[in-house]
């Protein structure tokens, strides 16, 4: 294509004029990108997340357990087992 401001031609892609540095008003793309990177970012937090607060659950029902509370230490380990089985299904997806 041709510049806008100085008819130079240039790459289709390109988004400023190599010859003047005119914007072409070709959309600058790594705008999406940084947005698939945030995307990205909260799927490592929710990742963590999923790993971590399971792990969290499993250390105070162990506690719980170990203090003699066998009720709510059995109810906090089989709730952290199935939240992790639940996010890894669902990171899976
Ligand atoms: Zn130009």
């Amino acid at each position: 294509m041709f510049c806008r401001s100085c008819g130079e031609e240039i790459p289709n892609d390109a988004v400023v004029c190599v010859k003047c540095g005119r914007a072409t008003g070709v959309p600058i793309w790594p705008a999406p990108a940084v947005k698939s990177g945030e995307s990205s970012g909260l799927m490592i937090a929710g990742f963590i997340t999923a790993v971590l607060a399971p792990i969290a659950g499993l250390i105070i029902g162990i506690i719980l357990l170990a203090k003699s509370k066998i009720g709510a230490g059995l109810g906090v380990v089989i709730l952290s087992i199935i939240s992790w089985v639940l996010w890894l299904a669902i990171l899976a997806s």
